[in-house]
């Protein structure tokens, strides 16, 4: 069984004016489905391309050494932006409620001090790669960042914190260079306004079970 491309969740229009149509179109149908071939590419006759992506990225340190690299670059990949394009929406940004909100107050110090951070790690990883709002094993959150597209899932094979993903933000310039050319800060300010708080409060219940 081989991996397959999601649909966008919505046309490839609606996050404008934050993120752009065109931006949508080559990061979703080139981008992401590179990722995706060359995941396959590199699991062929293997059965661990039975396994459902994140749990395929957790357990990098049981993959052949040989396709490893190749695994972890295009597993991550694939794992990363399925993720990225359902915790954006139409209409969305605000605020988190409910349990999100409280943990948000209580580890990271507030919604606003939690968004100043956040934007600092996304500015501040060089190159390209992804931050992160992750849960740990006791269910506290953390802001994270990783390189290129490691995962905080894959956990000890790479030297990562093993945690839970909920949010995250691509900041490779494929994500904005055609809108924002170098201007990353002004992609993650416009980013705010498209996060689905919903849909992050419902990966963080399901993280914490
Ligand atoms: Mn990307």
């Amino acid at each position: 069984m081989a991996y397959t491309l999601p649909d966008l969740p919505y046309p490839k229009d609606a996050l404008e004016p934050s993120i752009d149509a065109m931006t949508m179109e080559i990061h979703h149908d080139r981008h992401h489905k590179a990722y995706v071939d060359n995941l396959n590419k590199a699991l062929e006759g293997n059965d661990m391309g039975n396994l459902p992506v994140e749990q395929l990225i957790m357990q990098l340190d049981k993959v052949p050494e040989k396709i490893r690299t190749g695994v972890r670059n295009n597993g991550g990949g694939h794992a990363n932006h399925s993720m990225f394009w359902t915790i954006m929406g139409k209409g969305k940004g605000g605020q988190p409620k409910g349990p999100l909100s409280e943990a948000i107050q209580k580890d990271l110090m507030g919604f606003d001090h939690f968004k100043t951070d956040f934007a600092a790690k996304a500015m501040g990883r060089f190159g390209s790669g992804w931050a992160w709002l992750t849960v740990d094993k006791s269910g506290k959150l953390a802001i994270e960042d990783s390189a290129n597209q490691d995962n905080p899932l894959m956990g000890s094979a790479i030297g990562a914190s093993g945690n839970t993903p909920i949010l995250g933000v691509d900041v490779w310039e494929h994500a904005y260079y055609l809108k924002y050319q170098n201007k990353r800060k002004d992609y993650l300010d416009a980013w705010w306004n498209v996060v689905d708080w919903d849909a992050v409060a419902d990966r963080f219940a399901k993280a914490k079970k």
